[in-house]
């Protein structure tokens, strides 16, 4: 539920009627507009007692919200939200572009990567600490080791730092280190991580799960915002389908769907999305294309001897490729690229 305020209700008016709903057991969520300041109500069983808000000095309509999200929707917050990553503004005009390493696997190895990837306008780094693998067999990640590596790429590169939590329990270690926390697509429903995510002070990536519906991918984002943190970025990486021919099918209208129905940014990750090296390049365009705020890429110096993802890893000269035509796209669009 939506409260209009009249263009002349002043702060107390506005605070007043927040008292109220408060009162009512409810919680309020004012939104300060151009024009005129809205509240959002979340918190509601039952039937919300309107007549007890109209009746309110300086209400001036209630607006039932009949999507599910409240918090992510635009129905809540009309404006694009711009999501600040220590400086890297993430949903504002400029293309954000995050590259690295599917994992973490050396202090050499990151550094290589970086180096390269900050000079073709990389903004974040990426790189797994933690790896949610399919297989216990598999390699895990360097953990708490990776995570100093990553907090050295930015003391040395600038670049920020975007890395997963993959459970509560690594949580408040990632956060310690990373300027970015991922969740990844099979965390997508954990709800208590979701719920952790949005207790801590850090702008979290949320990644789609696997064969999420876009309900249910903003649902989750609205779990974290919840819980208060309202810097959320979503990540479209593909669903699973019944086509073979790439690891997932990147589903690019989740694109303007989401533009559409939240305020929310959202990137793209080709590399997961088609888990094929020579697709990311033709499906970065065409996200970019589709209106997505930037791009997540898999990027690796040696994609034959990487520890996980190699198949869909480019190497820094490709990224280099990339970056100019995402560039040449973004100016078509009336957008910037670094
Ligand atoms: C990743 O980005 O490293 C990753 C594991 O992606 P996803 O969660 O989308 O599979
Ligand atoms: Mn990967």
């Amino acid at each position: 539920m939506l409260i209009v305020m009249d263009t002349n209700a002043g702060a107390e008016a506005v605070a007043r009627v927040c008292r109220e709903i408060e009162a009512m057991g409810l919680k309020s969520h004012p939104i300060p507009g151009s024009i005129r300041t809205a509240i959002g109500i979340t918190g509601n069983k039952a039937r919300v007692d309107a007549d007890r808000i109209l009746a309110q000095a300086g209400v001036k309509e209630i607006i039932h919200v009949t999507k599910p999200f409240k918090l992510v929707s635009r129905e809540f917050f009309p404006d694009d939200t711009v999501v600040d990553v220590d400086g890297v503004k993430i949903g504002g005009p400029e293309i954000i572009v995050m590259a690295g390493p599917c994992a973490v696997e050396s202090r050499e190895q990151c550094m290589t990567i970086a180096e390269q990837v900050v000079k073709s306008g990389a903004r974040l780094m990426r790189g797994g600490a933690y790896k949610p693998r399919t297989s216990p067999y598999s390699f895990q990640g360097l953990g708490e080791d990776g995570l100093k590596i990553l907090a050295e790429v930015r003391e040395q590169f600038g670049l920020k730092i975007v890395t997963e939590a993959v459970d509560t329990e690594v949580l408040p270690l990632v956060v310690d280190y990373a300027d970015m926390v991922q969740i990844g697509a099979r965390n997508m429903q954990n709800f208590s991580l979701l719920r952790a995510a949005g207790r801590q002070p850090k702008p979290v990536l949320l990644k789609r799960g696997m064969s999420a519906t876009l309900e249910e991918f903003l649902m989750a984002a609205e779990y974290i915002m919840a819980e208060g943190n309202s810097s959320v970025v979503l990540c479209e990486r593909g669903v699973r389908t019944f086509a073979d021919h790439t690891r997932n099918t990147l589903d690019l209208s989740a694109v303007p769907f989401v533009k559409r129905t939240s305020h929310l940014p959202i990137i793209v990750d080709p590399s997961h999305g088609t888990g094929k090296r020579e697709k990311v390049l033709p499906l970065s365009r065409a996200a970019i294309a589709a209106g997505a705020d930037g791009l997540i890429i898999e990027v690796h110096y040696d994609p034959a001897n990487a520890l996980s993802d190699g198949i869909q890893s480019i190497t820094p000269p490709s990224f280099a490729d990339l970056m100019k035509e995402v560039r040449a796209i973004a100016g078509v669009l009336g957008r910037t690229c670094a």
